[in-house]
């Protein structure tokens, strides 16, 4: 490891694992890990790593993204800040560090509604609006009434309307450009608790039941897909839901559930969903990845893309 040119802030840690830092539980490690909760420590860490001339990634709570390599030789940023603020009757302004199921309690203790989809996603917020997060045909994009962001290189904060942000499919302009998603102004609706409580625990045991918690895995591997790049044929047999058919479909008509690879399998419950059942390593799940691609494209001339954000080093 090269020698640091200015001295390491006492909130970030040296060699540290970060096998609890991803849902995969790959074993992996990275040189520096910084955990920071005010805007202050986020910029003094862009500030340090850039002195030393080392990468560095924004991660959350590590459930939509694959470690591919022995150890990051940079620093891994993790946000985690919890305090949310009322604005107004309509709108509360919300840390990008919070866990969705914290937030959803507060929503809950609070009777607002309309998150009760994120039941059962092990994510942040600030990870769920960089990927457009979405379940039960809801998605991140319909809450979101602002999104406050810090710029990696100038430092500099800016606000985005929903509209900016250009939302789609597991898709928003944070993946392009060099913003920190930091807080996010969230549109609030009042509810009936009991009802709340009761669609959030229907939906986190839709997920139980179907075995997503059984086994480390970072949910859908692959992206769906829009039903009008298909051909006719088999739109008539799959499942067509918002216009797309499931990317499991495609790895369930090839056979592929429960194939394994090492310590990874395609899982038996759900074809889009790869699980760690035996201390898979990344190659054994990036190699399924590219045989679920190669066995779709060859029986269904469809390119598969991945939803997980693999990160090589
Ligand atoms: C059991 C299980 C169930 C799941 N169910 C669903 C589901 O129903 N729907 C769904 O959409 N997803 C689902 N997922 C995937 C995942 O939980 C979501 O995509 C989640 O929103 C990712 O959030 P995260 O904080 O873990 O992000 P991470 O995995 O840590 O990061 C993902 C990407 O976001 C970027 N990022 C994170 N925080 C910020 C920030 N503050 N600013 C800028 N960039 C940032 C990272 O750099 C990375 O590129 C599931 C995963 C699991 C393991």
């Amino acid at each position: 490891m090269a020698k640091l040119k200015t001295k390491i802030p006492d909130w970030i840690k040296k060699d540290v694992s970060l096998e609890q830092s991803n849902t995969f539980r790959i074993k992996t490690k990275t040189s520096y890990l910084a955990i920071v909760s005010n805007k202050k420590q986020l910029i003094k860490s862009l500030q340090w790593a850039k002195a030393n001339s080392l990468p560095f990634f924004i991660l959350g709570n590590g459930s939509n993204v694959l470690f591919a390599g022995k150890k990051y030789p940079g620093l891994i940023i993790r946000i985690r800040n919890n305090r949310i603020r009322k604005i107004d009757s309509q709108t509360i302004i919300v840390p990008a560090g919070i866990m969705l199921e914290l937030l959803l309690g507060k929503f809950i203790k609070m009777e607002y509604q309309e998150l009760e989809w994120v039941a059962g996603i092990p994510g942040t917020l600030g990870g769920a609006v960089y990927g457009n997060a979405g379940a039960f045909g809801n998605e991140m994009s319909q809450i979101v009434k602002k999104v406050k962001t810090i710029n990696t290189e100038t430092y500099k904060e800016k606000t985005y309307l929903s509209k900016d942000c250009q939302f789609k499919y597991r898709n928003s302009i944070f993946k392009k450009n060099k913003e920190i998603i930091w807080a996010v102004e969230i549109f609030i609706k009042k509810g009936k608790r009991e009802k709340i409580i009761e669609q959030a625990r229907e939906n986190r045991n839709y997920k139980t039941q179907r075995g997503l918690f059984k086994y480390p895995s970072a949910g859908s591997v692959f992206k769906n897909i829009y039903a009008k790049e298909v051909a006719e044929k088999y739109r008539k047999q799959a499942k067509i839901q918002g216009g797309k058919i499931s990317a499991g479909w495609f790895i369930d008509q090839c056979g592929l559930k429960g194939t394994k690879i090492g310590g990874a399998m395609i899982s038996d419950f759900h074809a889009n969903i790869i699980i760690n059942f035996n201390q898979a390593t990344a190659k054994n799940i990036l190699d399924l990845i590219s045989f679920c691609k190669e066995k779709v494209f060859k029986k269904f001339k469809i390119k598969l893309q991945e939803e997980v954000i693999v990160i090589h080093y």
